[in-house]
């Protein structure tokens, strides 16, 4: 172990004493490490089987050995495979903006333990780890980016395929909190992701694992996703630590539902398109 980690480690061990440390969720006092009481972790709800097998949204039931949702049979995602290790719902939402916002970062170990257990074969198949970045400006005013912290604490990162400045933003984009869908998708669409030049010819022939904190309409990724597969990445997987499931905040409510229809290997193209022009018509 470094010096300056056990220094690190020992101040932190008297701090603990100093300030016993509190829920993430609720702000209980615990003993635990995890940094969630129980009924905290028990109000969260953990994704898995059956899930689409591209954007690994949720599925109602199987109906075939590797389903795929409405969306992706319709139009295929530019990435492989996105997993997220949590519904982002009324249990998970307050912890995710504290750890965002509040400096709550101690919860970070934890939550990089959810997300290798759901994306376990992505963390297998991958040769280089990237978060997806924050402006530089943004970064300043957070002083983290919580997509990077979740990257190191992906303790199978095999040390060294984590690269944390692989992509940078270009540009500062307005914060999407508040933007519709389609908003969000032009907003990230016109603004520019790129490979940093320190790190181009790394990239050929590589299988690239983004980590993203929560996953809503995808735009972010997808847009990360064409930056890297035009850099020269062969593939590009997705690890998140939440994924929005229903219509929580008006921003998703078409996508979601065209999700909800659920589709076979062969997909009745019919039947989505006939779905997705009603739900047209209703917007
Ligand atoms: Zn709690
Ligand atoms: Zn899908």
């Amino acid at each position: 172990m470094l010096k300056s980690d056990a220094i690190k480690r020992s101040a932190l061990a008297c701090l603990d004493l100093l300030l016993p440390p509190r829920c993430l969720g609720c702000g209980a006092i615990i003993d635990s490490s995890s940094r969630l009481c129980a009924d905290c972790w028990r109000g969260l709800t953990f994704l898995g089987p059956p899930i689409c097998r591209s954007c690994g949204y949720p599925l109602p039931q199987a109906v075939a050995e590797r389903p795929v949702c409405g969306v992706c049979s319709v139009e295929p995602p530019a990435f492989s495979r996105a997993r997220a290790a949590l519904r982002y719902d009324d249990g998970a939402r307050g912890m995710i903006l504290r750890f965002k916002h509040a400096d709550r970062t101690d919860i970070a170990k934890t939550f990089g333990r959810m997300m290798e257990r759901a994306g376990a074969d992505l963390l297998e198949d991958c040769d280089l780890i990237a978060p997806v970045p924050l402006h530089r400006i943004r970064l300043l005013q957070r002083g983290y980016n919580q997509a990077a912290l979740l990257a190191r604490m992906l303790v199978k990162d095999g040390r060294g395929r984590v690269v944390p400045d692989l992509l940078q933003r270009v540009r500062a984009t307005t914060s999407q909190q508040g933007l519709s869908g389609e908003q969000r998708m032009r907003n990230i669409k016109t603004n520019a992701f790129r490979v940093h030049p320190k790190h181009r010819n790394r990239l050929a022939d590589r299988r690239v694992l983004l980590i993203d904190d929560v996953l809503t309409t995808g735009a972010t990724i997808n847009a990360c996703t064409h930056t890297l597969i035009k850099g020269g990445a062969v593939a590009v997987d997705v690890l998140a630590l939440a994924r929005v499931v229903r219509d929580e905040g008006g921003t998703i409510s078409r996508d979601n539902a065209d999700r909800s229809l659920l589709m076979s290997d062969s997909p009745d193209l019919e039947t989505v398109n006939r779905k997705r022009s009603a739900l047209d018509a209703q917007h």
